[in-house]
């Protein structure tokens, strides 16, 4: 059964909310934008066919979470659905709950899904249960400072302290004894308290310098899932991506094929539907581990787009619509119909200042010129000359995508696209991912997630 959506409400800001807005207005669907009192005059939401106020009494985070207010909003505008985009309420199942009860369609997975999956804890022992490797530790919460003694011991220092609904890095903390544990424990537990309203930290054995490599899944509603192929995204700076890129040339093309069924695995044992992301970390040996699934659409989606072809964004939509994956409005007859071409890498541009620890820059933006030109996609929305970059939110300004037929025509691509950026009144970390696109170890694809740490030159 499928049911044409006329209006979709896309509860997010920024490059996000742009790039929702543009799938529906390519899918014919008229837009309905939120803002918040700081956001009266950002331009993404002049790019929604209507937009409205939402937590006028709210600060500038939690007028985008407001659950009930959006939703009584959606209700009076006649929204057939809505799309979280990524933060904010994109992965709270009370939010999908919500939706479902008052007949709007949630656009992502279903709040049993996203409640086996949006844990880490839960998500680990449902990759256990398919045979899918995960990181040595203890699935189980950790009740008190004993317990984390105890399970330290059992994993072996270095150890990692995650929380169990972290994200963005926050509540993650390596270890190396005792006294770094006792320390670390209450802090990672307020972090993620004060993060995600939950302080509950598991154990796991901490992994030196391995490589980030996940794989984008869509699954639709009758049990039909793919995989999108694999995404490297091993270059970070305190545990968040930096610079993206498919595929993960340097990692064998067995195992490869091996990361990405363990994904489809852990995606059909829950019936997935939608767009995810299934994460794993690889260690020196070329072993893989899951470590968390993401049950929303993610920043670095860009580059497997480029290379299947595939609009991820549009998907989303006609898989909510109710839409088969090989229907003719998707278009993906069978896992063998995903044929990647090329390569692409995503430089993720930031009011940020590396040269101070990378911490936000905020300010009046006085000059604002991208590069353009072919191979090079940008996804943005939020700079223009005469904006205002405020401390309330993502430092993300813009994404840089380069694609090619080649891994190195698409870097000299992503650093031509780079160079012909001209930002005046902000900080960006331009300078800082030029460094990077140059260093011999990320053209040899073989960067670490340590590899940012472990270069000072970068920041030169
Ligand atoms: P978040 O949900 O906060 O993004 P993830 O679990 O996805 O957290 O991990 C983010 C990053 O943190 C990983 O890409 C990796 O760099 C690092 N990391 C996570 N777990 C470990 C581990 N056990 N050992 C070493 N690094 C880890």
């Amino acid at each position: 059964m499928q049911k044409k959506f006329k209006k979709v409400l896309v509860a997010n800001r920024g490059e996000i909310a742009i790039r929702i807005f543009r799938a529906c207005s390519e899918l014919g669907i008229r837009t309905v934008g939120i803002y918040s009192n700081e956001d009266k005059n950002s331009l993404f939401r002049t790019k929604a066919d209507e937009s409205y106020l939402v937590g006028k009494d709210k600060g500038p985070i939690e007028a985008y979470l407001s659950i009930d207010e959006i939703i009584n909003l959606a209700l009076k505008k006649g929204v057939d659905a809505i799309h979280p985009g990524y933060g904010f309420l994109a992965e709270s199942p009370e939010f999908a709950r919500k939706c479902e009860e008052v007949g709007i369609e949630f656009i992502g997975p279903t709040y049993d899904m996203m409640q086996n999956l949006g844990d880490k804890i839960k998500s680990k022992k449902v990759a256990s249960s398919v045979g899918v490797p995960t990181i040595p530790g203890i699935e189980e919460k950790v009740h008190s400072e004993e317990d984390a003694i105890k399970f330290a011991n059992y994993c072996g220092y270095p150890v990692m302290l995650k929380a169990a609904a972290g994200g963005g890095g926050r509540g993650m903390r390596a270890v190396r004894d005792e006294k770094d544990l006792i320390r670390e424990y209450y802090s990672a537990k307020n972090e993620a308290k004060k993060a995600f309203g939950v302080d509950d930290i598991f154990i796991e054995k901490y992994l030196e310098k391995p490589k980030h490599i996940e794989v984008q899944i869509l699954g639709d509603k009758y049990g039909n899932i793919v995989h999108l192929y694999e995404r490297d995204c091993s270059i970070q700076r305190r545990h968040q991506k930096v610079i993206e890129y498919t595929p993960a040339f340097s990692i064998t093309e067995e195992l490869r094929q091996r990361i990405c069924n363990d994904a489809v695995k852990i995606a059909k044992a829950v019936n997935y539907r939608g767009a995810g992301t299934v994460e794993f970390l690889l260690d020196k040996y070329g072993n893989h581990y899951f470590i968390e699934v993401n049950p929303r659409i993610q920043v670095e989606h860009t580059v497997s787009e480029m290379v299947t072809g595939i609009d991820i964004v549009q998907s989303q939509i006609l898989i909510a619509e109710g839409y088969s994956l090989d229907s003719k409005e998707i278009g993906i007859k069978g896992q063998e119909s995903v044929e990647p071409r090329g390569y692409a890498i995503q430089c993720r541009v930031t009011t940020e200042d590396p040269l101070n620890n990378f911490s936000p820059d905020t300010g009046t933006i006085d000059i604002y010129r991208t590069g353009s030109g072919f191979g090079i996609r940008l996804d943005g929305g939020t700079g223009f000359a005469g904006a205002t970059i405020s401390p309330y939110y993502d430092s993300l300004l813009v994404k840089v995508t380069a694609w090619s037929r080649t891994f190195e025509d698409a870097v000299r691509k992503a650093n031509r696209a780079l160079r012909e950026i001209k930002i005046r009144g902000v900080k960006t970390n331009v300078p800082f991912l030029i460094n990077v696109l140059n260093h011999e170890d990320f053209l040899s694809g073989k960067c670490d997630t340590g590899f940012i740490t472990y270069n000072p030159e970068l920041f030169e």
